[in-house]
């Protein structure tokens, strides 16, 4: 028989998500009157913009003509993508990047995991804790960690606890580690890093010839002028960081699929025999060989974003979830609760009233207030007493959610 790669019974079953929905049907099933809001999943819910949807049509239209027809396209993105991105979201915070150094993708949860194929199995990665489950669970899929522990802690991954003494921002690793996983704005925790805090994490980088995977799927939702974008806004990171970027949350693209990563080419690896060579060679040839390009409609909606209509209408999707999480954290602090994020984030990281578990306040929410959140535990052992809450559902039901919460918590 044809034998299994066995890295992956060592995950850990019944994933948050699932556990989530099995608890919600119950309820609902149970309680077939309740009107019950969802603000767990991080999933976006409105419509694509208008100036987006046009180009998105008129793409299609392309294909339907000899004349415009696209078939195969470049495998890291077309130039015209690749030349809107630089542009609108590098050079405006003062870095500069090559085409060469930018590679379009049908997503960021792919890229997360796919960049793993070009790093040997023994580096040692450090992970945030709580943290978003992908960089977690890929790196045990791949084999680079041993069992998990009754913390749900890996062997051989070098975690980095987040909690309310520290700011929920990861402190250095007191060990040398080769892979750091940094994301800011944080999912779930909605903080962000400043500029000296990310310094820190570059200086370290390089001092150590490790290489941050900086994951900056939130940059949009930012609001601080202070607070960086981009990892390449620190000087020296494009030795040391490969940043990854989605249109899911900034531009609605949870379903249509499309995001780019940043490798460039000063970022170095050795070899075994102890040459140095490039990473983004390597990521080339790993996205020639296994990608072949995110669509083409896909692509030219996404160029569509940096339209000037595109850029306002997507300004304006933002800030309507901008809205929704200030209604949330002035709510719950109204409530008398302990809030995080929600400033530069569409994530509400609440401190669980009274000391409760996380998923003890997950079900007195769903019962008492049919609201969905999403237990802070299910994120590592260090979210266990916190809650998630989003910010990307409609104003009604945020509203709606908000008051029923303080109604139940005063
Ligand atoms: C949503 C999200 C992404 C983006 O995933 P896509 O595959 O591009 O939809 C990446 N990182 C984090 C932390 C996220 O929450």
């Amino acid at each position: 028989m044809a034998k299994i790669n066995d890295n992956y019974l060592k995950l850990k079953a019944g994933y948050l998500f699932p556990e989530i929905g099995r608890r919600v049907r119950a309820f609902a099933e149970a309680n077939p009157q309740a009107n019950v809001i969802r603000l767990g999943i991080g999933d976006v819910t409105r419509p694509l913009a208008p100036a987006i949807l046009k180009a998105f049509h008129d793409a299609v239209d392309d294909l339907s003509r000899v004349e415009t027809f696209a078939g195969y396209g470049p495998e890291q993105g077309y130039d015209w993508l690749i030349n809107a991105i630089i542009e609108k979201s590098y050079n405006k915070l003062g870095v500069s990047l090559k085409t060469s150094e930018i590679f379009v993708s049908d997503g960021s949860k792919c890229d997360c995991a796919n960049i793993l194929d070009i790093f040997a199995l023994d580096n040692v990665v450090a992970i945030g804790d709580p943290v978003y489950p992908v960089y977690n669970d890929t790196n045990v899929m791949i084999g680079r960690t041993g069992e998990a522990d009754d913390k749900g802690y890996y062997k051989g991954v070098v975690y980095m606890p987040c909690n309310e003494d520290n700011g929920f921002i990861p402190s250095l690793p007191t060990e040398k580690v080769d892979i750091i996983y940094l994301c800011f704005p944080n999912n779930p925790t909605g903080v962000v890093a400043s500029k000296a805090e990310l310094k820190k994490w570059v200086d370290y980088a390089i001092a150590n010839d490790a290489v941050i995977f900086f994951d900056a799927a939130y940059e949009a939702f930012i609001t601080d002028p202070s607070i960086p974008h981009s990892i390449y806004e620190i000087e020296g990171a494009k030795k040391c960081a490969i940043e990854f970027r989605s249109f899911s949350k900034t531009a609605g693209f949870t379903g249509v699929r499309c995001g780019l990563v940043v490798v460039p080419e000063e970022v170095m690896g050795t070899t075994t025999s102890g040459e140095t060579y490039s990473f983004n060679k390597l990521w080339l040839r790993r996205t020639t060989t296994k990608f072949n390009g995110a669509s083409y409609p896909v692509q030219r909606a996404a160029a569509a974003v940096y339209s000037d209509e595109g850029w306002a209408q997507t300004k304006e999707l933002v800030d309507y979830y901008m809205e929704n999480a200030r209604i949330i954290r002035e709510g719950l602090k109204e409530a008398g609760c302990t809030v995080y994020g929600g400033v530069n984030a569409p994530y509400i990281w609440l401190k669980t009233p009274g000391g409760m578990s996380s998923w003890d306040f997950f079900d007195k929410l769903l019962t008492e207030c049919n609201v969905v959140g999403t237990p802070g535990s299910g994120f590592g052992p260090s979210g266990e007493g916190f809650f998630r809450l989003s910010a990307f559902g409609s104003r009604e039901n945020v509203i709606e959610a908000v008051e029923r919460i303080k109604k139940n918590l005063k």
